[in-house]
């Protein structure tokens, strides 16, 4: 039986999360698919930025929250952030961005292997910050490590040999969507005496995990995309509790002290809280507050089977109405193995993407020929895949792709 338009609205009506999209400032006839790469701006993130502003900008930091600037709100949004990744009170710290993240948390990786084992094991597909940051590692001063990267995940158990330091992985991968065995694998690097890191960007808010059960040592993840903390929001770092006070962590950065306003040579923080560096951007993380708010409305069990369920009819649909075009799916059928994306590979597929944004409907590529359709749960309805699987049949039916105003390339679609 075909998949209709009403089992669509079916789809919707019985959708316990259906009510949370109210949450959400999303515009007017468009199918935000990007969700992914950039989440929804919560209602009232706007008014609360400015609230910050003026509170701030009126009163200074002092006299209102001590340490405002730096300490207390990484901190605080950190151990409200915690259970996104099965993490406790004092695990995790919202600070920077990711990219500036990596290299502090592989520094420290790197260090507790003590610079004995040499090489940072990642895949080639890897996220380009996690490689950038251990291309700085290898062409460091010393050039005392080595970059390992593989092609497919079936290579890393040969690569994991005894000068193996970390396993640097993405739990997502950012083109195909597969899911990475973060238990699994984590378990091989450390039977292969490797430290684990995970990037975890592209899988918090989206599914539910549980870092320490898997045993990983470290991690990093965004919280601008599935976490909905607006655009440029910080990342979080994650140190396992095991790991905390261990001798040979990387030293601390600018906030990154026990007290506040230590001496140079004080007592390090001796968890995550030894990676900020300097004052934070506090406009930023109060809009981190503002996503995390309407999680909190629901939880990510929840969560998760709506995605499965929405990247289920994406496929279905996609694959009953453009069964003519050239379209490959990237994305694995099977749930354990999804992310919360699909993708598929067209000959033409930027020009295909900026069609269809044309169309009002957005996602992304990354990648040539790339077409990738993110599925953010609390705000994406069933209905909203109709509609994209509808607009992608037109653009590919018509040919509309073809017209010269799609194929120029944009720097990132
Ligand atoms: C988006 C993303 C990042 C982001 O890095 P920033 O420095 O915060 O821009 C890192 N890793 C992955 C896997 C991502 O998807």
């Amino acid at each position: 039986m075909p998949i209709t338009r009403d089992d669509c609205l079916h789809l919707d009506a019985r959708d316990a999360l259906a009510p949370l999209r109210e949450a959400f400032e999303l515009p007017e006839g468009v199918v935000y698919l990007d969700g992914h790469a950039l989440g929804a701006l919560p209602r009232g993130a706007t008014a609360r930025a400015l609230e910050v502003v003026r509170r701030e900008g009126a009163e200074g930091p002092v006299g209102t929250d001590p340490g405002a600037g730096g300490i207390a709100p990484p901190r605080r949004l950190g151990d409200r952030l915690a259970p996104f990744i099965g993490a406790g009170p004092g695990e995790v710290l919202v600070t920077d961005a990711a990219s500036p993240g990596l290299p502090r948390l592989l520094g420290a990786m790197l260090r507790l292997r003590n610079g004995r084992r040499r090489a940072i094991v990642a895949e080639r597909d890897n996220f380009p910050a996690g490689l950038h940051a251990a291309q700085g590692r290898v062409r460091g001063l010393r050039q005392a490590h080595e970059l390992r990267l593989v092609d497919t995940p079936a290579d890393l158990p040969a690569a994991l040999d005894d000068d193996a330091a970390v396993l640097l992985l993405t739990h997502v991968d950012r083109r195909s969507g597969a899911l990475h065995d973060m238990a699994a694998l984590t378990q091989l690097a450390h039977a292969r005496g490797a430290l684990a890191l995970w990037d975890v960007a592209h899988s918090a808010g989206v599914l539910p995990l549980d870092l320490p059960g898997t045993g990983a040592d470290a991690a990093v993840g965004c919280t601008c995309k599935y976490l909905n903390g607006g655009p440029g929001a910080p990342a979080f770092l994650w140190l396992a509790p095991r790991r905390h006070g261990e001798p040979g962590l990387s030293p601390p950065g600018g906030w990154g002290h026990a007290e506040a306003f230590a001496e140079p040579l004080e007592q390090p923080h001796t968890g995550s809280g030894r990676f900020p560096c300097g004052a934070q951007d506090l406009i930023s993380q109060t809009l981190v507050e503002c996503g995390l708010a309407v999680f909190e409305r629901t939880d990510l069990a929840r969560i998760r089977a709506k995605s499965l369920a929405l990247t289920d009819l994406f496929i279905a649909l996609v694959e009953q109405r453009c069964a003519a075009h050239p379209l490959t799916l990237l994305t694995p059928r099977e749930h354990a193995r999804r992310g919360g994306q699909v993708s598929w590979r067209h000959p033409e597929g930027h020009a295909v993407m900026r069609a269809l944004i044309d169309r009002g409907v957005i996602g992304d590529g990354r990648g040539p020929g790339l077409l990738r359709f993110g599925f953010a749960p609390l705000y994406t309805r069933f209905i909203d895949v109709w509609d994209a699987v509808q607009a992608l049949c037109a653009v590919l039916d018509g040919g509309e792709w073809r017209e010269e105003r799609f194929r120029t390339r944009w720097a990132v679609t």
